[in-house]
């Protein structure tokens, strides 16, 4: 198996720079579409764009390396010890090479093991089969939409669509919840696995297991074939589109999964992928360990930037404010901003994720933040012989885990937005009112599109929390983000949150 560790470490660079074609071709379809001109339609290009240019650099298509979980099923007499130490150099060398970010923290020490290496991390489920050859498939699960899985225990109730009961219509409502209650924050337009039956574990394990299926894929169960083919058309009725800025494109694929259960037990879990929905594939030959098929490559490899969305914009959809800031700004600039416009950056971005947010709170900044952005960011970034850092990926993350503190944040150091994904909650809403703010939605994902905006990296603080929680001092030139929350007291956020409750309801009634 001398070929072993290169064929994992080719099979992890793929995956991680590289969208499967039948992923592709639904992103294709979402953007066909959306109405042109809309933030949707806006956000889908720089999610095709950043596709284009993860394909082109051999860079990360997501900053967020996720959770790596392999699926392998070998013959007998293959020596699966000896496979785990090719995957972990593999993830290893990927790691060095930039093609990971560091991902994978002590969950008590909040120590970043700076290889991708650690308790747990990777995952790898091995399972014995009787064909000769090794089946490897691979899949990048992001933070963002980890977060967004839900398990139900039935029957419950459900907010916006009453009682779910123990059968085929119960399980219909938990799932259409579970696309209501990720309000696009996993990085729509996304994809959903769904694990009914089982315990607790094995009901996850079994939605995630889904999201290994093909997107085009026929279901064979009859029934469960109905209720993907009922989820996909009706959660996309939903209104709460891509990133969650409302529009078309809510969910590109549904696979459900059924297991038996315990009498006493009716679990339906789901597994939510974002649109980077980063898995790959490798049939291996068993004795050299030299890949002999890609899996997933099939079919037609469309190029997302020649779709085009097919309905026309309309005088309605194309009024798009566009204005350009330069930091450090002022509480008047700030506060002409509007929810809805977009925001172009050039100047300096200051990141800052948990670890920073956490210290900032009792210390002083290491840098004058007054009028400054802060950039929700943990970049991928490459030190060269020199000592030059480069940033290979750097897309916004999740801006929620920020709430507890942000307002007081930006109060006590004077600054003036904040750009992440997936916007913050009511404190720091009423915070951007009092102290003239701007929180600013990036969109999630776009980590090569954002990397090309940066061109220079002045500076790190911090570096003891590691690479992604540093403070990184960036220069960018034409970044762009959508105000969605403004000093005005409005939410783009909230107001998405309330029509997709109303369309929700509409969808109460027993269907199956
Ligand atoms: S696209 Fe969004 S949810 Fe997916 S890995 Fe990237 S940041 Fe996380």
């Amino acid at each position: 198996m001398e070929k072993l560790q290169e064929s994992m470490y080719q099979l992890i660079v793929e995956t991680s720079t590289n969208l499967p074609n039948d992923v592709r071709r639904a992103i294709a379809e979402a953007k066909a579409k959306e109405n042109a001109g809309t933030r949707a339609a806006l956000s889908l290009s720089t999610i095709t764009e950043n596709i284009k240019m993860a394909d082109e650099n051999i860079s990360p298509i997501c900053q967020d390396t996720g959770m790596p979980t392999f699926e392998i099923k070998v013959p007998v007499g293959v020596n699966q010890i000896e496979m785990k130490k090719a995957i972990y150099a593999a993830i290893e060398q990927a790691t060095k090479d930039g093609k990971l970010r560091p991902n994978s923290v002590d969950s008590l020490t909040g120590k970043n093991s700076g290889n991708n290496l650690g308790e747990g991390t990777p995952v790898i489920h091995f399972e014995q089969w009787e064909e000769d050859y090794i089946d490897a498939r691979l899949i990048l699960k992001g933070g963002g939409c980890e977060n967004k899985n839900i398990q139900y225990s039935l029957p419950a109730e459900l907010e916006g669509l009453g009682r779910a009961g123990r059968d085929l219509d119960g399980i219909r409502k938990c799932i259409m919840h579970s696309v209501y209650q990720a309000q696009g924050q996993g990085c729509s337009a996304g994809f959903i696995g769904v694990g009914i039956g089982g315990d607790r574990t094995t009901s996850y394990s079994l939605a995630k297991e889904q999201l290994f299926r093909k997107v085009d894929d026929v279901n064979p169960n009859d029934d469960l074939r109905k209720l993907e083919e009922y989820v996909l058309e009706n959660a996309n009725k939903l209104g709460i589109g891509t990133m969650g800025f409302g529009g078309e494109a809510t969910l590109l694929g549904c696979k459900v999964g059924a297991m038996n259960r315990l009498p006493a037990s009716f679990f339906v879990s789901v597994a939510y992928n974002c649109w980077a929905f980063r898995r790959l594939g490798v049939e291996l030959d068993a004795e050299t360990g030299e890949i002999k098929k890609w899996l997933y490559k099939d079919g037609e490899r469309v190029d997302l930037n020649e779709v085009a969305s097919q309905v026309a914009a309309t005088a309605e959809t194309t009024e798009v404010r566009e204005v350009v800031l330069e930091a450090p700004v002022t509480e008047e600039q700030i506060r002409e901003l509007k929810v809805g416009d977009v925001v172009i950056i050039n100047g300096m971005l200051h990141t800052g994720r948990d670890a920073i947010h956490h210290h900032l709170m009792d210390h002083d900044a290491p840098i004058d933040l007054d009028g400054q952005i802060i950039y929700h960011c943990g970049p991928v970034m490459l030190q060269d012989d020199a000592g030059d850092w480069h940033v290979k990926a750097a897309g916004p993350t999740t801006s929620i885990r920020e709430e507890p503190y942000q307002g007081d944040i930006m109060k006590k150091f004077g600054i003036r937005a904040v750009i992440g994904k997936g916007g913050m909650g009511p404190k720091t809403l009423k915070a951007l009112q009092e102290h003239g703010g701007v929180y600013l939605n990036a969109i999630g994902g776009a980590a090569q599109y954002y990397a090309d905006c940066i061109k220079k990296v002045k500076g790190v603080d911090l570096m003891e929390f590691g690479i992604p929680e540093a403070m990184w001092h960036l220069e960018v030139e034409g970044f762009a983000a959508i105000v969605t929350m403004d000093s005005h007291g409005n939410s783009l956020h909230e107001d998405v949150d309330k029509s997709s409750l109303e369309k929700l309801e509409q969808f109460a009634e027993k269907v199956f």
